[in-house]
Order: structure tokens, then C-alpha cells, then sequence
């Protein structure tokens, strides 16, 4: 038996299931995250800890939590936990990949679509009762999608799922940045492994799908926006960080780049000023890539799923540091 600490709302069934394996669980079930002082004193003596991507996990909570075994993040992404000084401590780290692949591609494919067809603008305009008469130049002409070129910025499960949409739902040429080749892209969607100038200077339309790392902080500066087509679209559904936001509204106010549409923003959940108000061919989302009920509740369970074999002295299968499991089961 175990005590463990869930740090926000994940669902009263995961919950269950955490108390059905025999755990002492202390359910903080808010929506609210906590300060970092509240979070130091939650985590004093407590084995496991579940927690969302706005709980941020590092040396601090990781010190105050002596007995701490593992961490559970309910997201895939886990630049909100210090993976390194976890590993340090002996302390496994897990995320929730896959369950979510599907449903974040299909969200950037939406966005895309959204600011190609400038979809709210039309909304507002309807709405407004703008809509006079149909006219064969519009004042809001979109840009065609199928046929053109789609650079995914981080071929991994969620770049990959955009690219097959792309590729076989709109005839879309795909070019791609990675670490590594990805054969299964290149030979199912004939995509092409590309330099980020590259695949810059050749999309119509790009996705950034890779982590938020030290390498990919501010990886779109205005230096790199103006590699970009000017009839181009940037679509971030990854993290805020890894877009400039200052750069990106000057971008779009000078025409560096035709529009954008944005999922995650630099300093959640505030937009850089100036980005509210600019409503042209910009399209925003409160962090919506994975919310959808089915979706946000396998996170979840996969969450606890993990922690409940990592307290149990079993691999977890998500595990981000296994080591630590193989190193603490000799
Ligand atoms: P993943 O499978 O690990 O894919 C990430 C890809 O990025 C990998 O292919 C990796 O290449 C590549 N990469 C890493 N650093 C790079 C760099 N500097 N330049 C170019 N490519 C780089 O992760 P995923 O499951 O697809 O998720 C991707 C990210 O999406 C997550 O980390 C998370 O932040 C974000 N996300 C957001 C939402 C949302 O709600 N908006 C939902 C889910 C996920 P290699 O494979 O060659 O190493």
C-alpha cells in the first residue's frame, strides 16, 4: 500500500482505480493548479504522485518529496517535470503516449483547415450580418489545401498521424525534420526527410509537432518565420515555447507569412499582447489537442495504469527513465 497525491481533476474512475489496487489516495480534485509552494508541501510523504502538464516538477518538489518513488504525468509531453534530476533521485517518470496520437492529429488538421478556409473569420462575419451578397472574390478567400505541401517539423506518433492525414486525405507532399529518418513515412507516404530551411522554403503549410527541449525553445524566431513562404501557414499544436510569439505577430503584421494557427501558447494561458486583439487569418485554441472526453479519460487511465505498476515494482509501460526500474529491481 502506497500513498499517493493526484494534483488536479483527472476523474473520479482513474481515482478508483487507484484505490482498487490498494492505495491511500489523496484526490486534490480541482482545476486550479497549485503554487509551487503548495505542491512542496502536498508531495512531503507521499510514494506516488499523478500530475498534469501545468504542474511543474522540479528539483524543489523533487527534494520535498523524500519517499517519492514516481510520477505519473496524465500528458505526453513532460517538459513540465526535470526528467534528469528524477532519474538522479531514483525516481521513475511516466507519460501517456499513443492514447492520444489520433486525436491531437486530427485537432491540427482541423486548425489547419480552420486558418487555410479562415473559418472564425467567417463565423464573426456571418454573425455580424456582414454577409450582403455572394460575391466571386470574397473578402475572406482562403488558401487551397489539397495538392500542397506539408512540412512536419518532428516526424514522431502525432507528426506522423498529421502526415498521413495530409498525404492520403488531401494529396499533400510531405516533407519532414526529425533526429532520425522515418522509414515507415517515407516509403507509405513517399515523405521526404528535408533540412528545416528546407522544409521551410518548400511548405505551404507547417506543423510543429516535436517536444519543447532546449533545442526547440524559440525554434521559430522572426529569423526563421522569414524562411517561410509568404503565402504560408504555421500550425503549433507541440508547445508554446517553441514559437516566438512577439516574432510571430510581426510576422503575421508584415505579411512574412500568410496565417497562423495556434494550440499552445508561450506563457500559458496568456497570449502575448497583441495576438488577442490581431484576429486576422490567426486562429487560436485554449490547448485543445487532446480534449476529447474518450481521449482525456485513456490519459487518465494510462497515468495510472503506470503509476499502479511502477508502486507495484513492475516496469511501468510508459516509463520515460527505465533505468531507474531496472537499476531498483536488481
Ligand atoms: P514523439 O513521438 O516523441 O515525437 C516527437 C518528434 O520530434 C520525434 O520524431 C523527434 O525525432 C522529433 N524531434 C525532437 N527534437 C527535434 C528537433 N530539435 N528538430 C526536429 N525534430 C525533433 O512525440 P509525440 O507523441 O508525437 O508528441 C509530440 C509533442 O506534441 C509532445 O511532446 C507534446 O509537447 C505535444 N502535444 C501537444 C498536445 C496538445 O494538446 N496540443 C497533445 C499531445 C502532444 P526523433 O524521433 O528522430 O528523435
Amino acid at each position: 500500500m502506497a500513498k499517493v497525491f493526484v494534483t488536479q481533476h483527472i476523474g473520479d474512475a482513474a481515482v478508483q482505480r487507484l484505490r482498487d489496487a490498494g492505495h491511500v489516495v489523496i484526490y486534490r480534485d480541482e482545476t486550479v493548479p497549485m503554487t509551487p509552494d503548495e505542491l512542496q508541501t502536498a508531495v512531503r510523504s507521499v510514494d506516488g504522485l499523478v500530475c498534469l502538464l501545468t504542474d511543474r516538477v522540479d528539483t524543489a518538489v523533487l527534494d520535498a518529496a523524500p519517499q517519492l518513488k514516481m510520477v505519473a504525468n496524465v500528458a505526453v509531453g513532460y517538459d513540465n517535470i526535470d526528467l534528469g534530476a528524477a532519474t538522479r533521485r531514483g525516481i521513475l517518470v511516466s507519460n501517456t503516449p499513443d492514447v492520444l496520437t489520433e486525436t491531437t492529429a486530427d485537432h491540427a488538421f482541423a486548425l489547419l483547415l480552420a486558418i487555410a478556409r479562415r473559418i472564425p473569420e467567417a463565423d464573426t462575419f456571418m454573425r455580424a450580418g456582414k454577409y450582403e451578397r455572394f460575391e466571386l472574390f470574397p473578402p475572406l478567400l482562403g488558401l487551397d489545401v489539397y495538392g500542397k505541401t506539408l512540412g512536419i517539423v518532428g516526424m514522431g506518433r502525432i507528426g506522423a498521424a498529421v502526415a498521413w492525414r495530409g498525404a492520403l486525405g488531401f494529396g499533400m507532399k510531405i516533407l519532414y525534420t526529425a533526429n532520425s529518418a522515418k522509414t515507415a513515412v517515407e516509403q507509405e507516404l513517399g515523405a521526404q526527410k528535408v533540412s528545416l530551411p528546407e522544409l521551410l522554403r518548400q511548405s505551404d503549410f507547417v506543423s510543429i509537432n516535436t517536444p519543447l527541449t532546449p533545442e526547440t525553445r524559440h525554434l521559430f524566431t522572426l529569423e526563421t518565420l522569414r524562411q517561410m513562404k509568404p503565402t504560408a501557414c504555421l500550425v503549433n499544436t507541440a508547445r508554446g515555447p517553441i514559437v516566438k510569439e512577439d516574432d510571430l505577430l510581426t510576422a503575421l503584421r508584415e505579411g512574412v507569412i500568410w496565417g497562423a494557427a495556434l494550440d499552445v501558447f508561450e506563457a500559458e494561458p496568456k497570449m502575448t499582447a497583441g495576438l488577442a486583439e490581431y484576429r486576422e487569418r490567426l486562429v487560436v485554441a485554449p490547448h485543445l489537442g487532446s480534449a476529447t472526453g474518450e481521449t482525456r479519460r485513456k490519459m487518465a487511465e494510462t497515468a495510472v495504469a503506470n503509476l499502479i505498476a511502477g508502486l507495484a515494482g513492475q516496469k511501468p509501460p510508459n516509463a520515460l527513465n527505465p533505468q531507474v526500474w531496472r537499476e531498483t529491481s536488481r
